[in-house]
């Protein structure tokens, strides 16, 4: 690596630079030596990427102060910004918050887990306050991937994760994402399929009297209310001048390159909007990327189109955001515009996702 690039990096990290090893994953079949590796490193404090159902994790012992402290100086994540913890157990769960479940985690934990829902519980005094970021609370989630799985259970440890990108960075969903965001920086990265759910998990807080979404991710409102029956939604998603509980929701993130705005509407007045958007952009000389559908990508003239699924498949959009916005930082598009999509179910996780990349930049049509 040459010196300049060298130093742009430093200002992320301080300089690291690590031997990244870099395997290879069949998740069909597969190679219990490449587990056995990652799980040493784990154990003798070191970090790995591994793949989840969600999105790619940046991994280390989460009993572990100095091990924790590597997560953070991967991404350059702000030191008050939580970690989740990962397990492979109920046993490790307990361990972690030292008391039974109640009623209400022990059905959630029944129907979603493993899966992408994370929940809040107080924390036990093993748990480092690093993980935490000082807060009486730990979050907690088993993940729906073998891989992780067998990462945790080689370990015999459970795993504080973060999503493996950059702080600021749109999440990695494919692991040319984590090679171009983690060469360098962390000990180890396993390279496996596409993340089948493409948002993060889900963050529910059962430390208060009422659960409470902080997030909103691949388990949906709708899902959670049919289960335990009443569930808030943190004030601080929905109105942009309150203050998140999750303290990760009030960082920038996911933010492309190029700036980004969200038309939101009936779908033929935004397809028009878009459009006429498109054309004020290029007489300024300015090109347009826009973050459309199925049903609407053929529409468009003069721009850079990205197609993220059939409007009706909001499932299909979430496992695709992530990845477009990336694509986007590879052209040279000046401006993104993103057709919004309704935030029912997942949609909802996508939206928050894309308001943020947006950075709460909407135009009502
Ligand atoms: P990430 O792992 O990067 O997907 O981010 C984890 C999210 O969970 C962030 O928004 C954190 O602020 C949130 N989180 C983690 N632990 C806690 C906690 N104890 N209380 C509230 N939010 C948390
Ligand atoms: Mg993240």
């Amino acid at each position: 690596m040459n010196k300049v690039s060298f130093m742009v990096g430093s200002l992320y990290t301080g300089g690291i630079q690590l031997d990244t090893k870099v395997y290879y994953l069949n998740e069909e079949n597969i190679d219990k030596i490449i587990i056995d590796k990652a799980a040493s490193i784990i154990r003798t404090g070191g970090t790995v990427v591994f793949p989840t159902e969600t999105v790619y994790g940046l991994g280390a012992n989460a009993l572990s102060s100095e091990a924790v402290s590597r997560i953070f100086t991967a991404k350059g994540r702000p030191s008050d910004n939580p970690l989740i913890v990962h397990v492979s157990s109920l046993d490790m769960l307990i361990y972690l918050i030292g008391e039974e479940l109640s009623k209400t985690a022990q059905s959630l934990i029944d129907k979603f887990w493993p899966g992408p829902l994370t929940l809040i519980f107080k924390k036990s005094s093993r748990v480092p306050i690093e993980v935490t970021a000082g807060l009486e609370t730990v979050a907690v989630r088993m993940p729906d991937n073998e891989a992780a799985l067998r990462l945790i259970e080689a370990s015999g440890l459970p795993i504080a994760a973060p999503s493996a990108n950059l702080s600021g960075k749109p999440s990695p969903t494919m692991s040319e994402h984590v090679i171009a965001d983690m060469s360098g920086r962390v000990d180890a990265i396993l390279c496996g399929n596409q993340s089948r759910v493409g948002v993060e998990s889900t963050v529910l807080d059962l430390s208060g009297d009422t659960p409470t979404i902080l997030r909103p991710g691949g388990i949906t409102y709708e899902d959670l209310t049919q289960i335990i029956g009443k569930v808030n939604i943190d004030p601080g998603l929905i109105d942009s001048d309150a203050v998140p509980k999750a303290p990760g929701m009030k960082y920038t993130h996911y933010a492309p390159k190029a700036d980004m705005v969200i038309i939101k509407g009936e779908i033929e007045a935004v397809k028009n909007k878009i459009q006429q958007m498109v054309d004020i952009n290029a007489q300024n000389n300015l090109l347009t990327g826009v973050l459309a559908s199925e049903e609407t990508k053929n529409s468009y003239k003069n721009c850079r189109v990205i197609s993220l699924g059939r409007r009706s498949n909001t499932e299909e959009i979430a496992s695709r955001i992530f990845a477009a916005l990336r694509e986007f930082d590879k052209t040279d598009v000046d401006i993104i515009l993103a057709e919004a999509i309704e935030e029912k179910y997942i949609g909802m996780a996508v939206m928050n996702r894309m308001k943020k990349a947006a950075g709460f930049n909407i135009i009502e049509v």
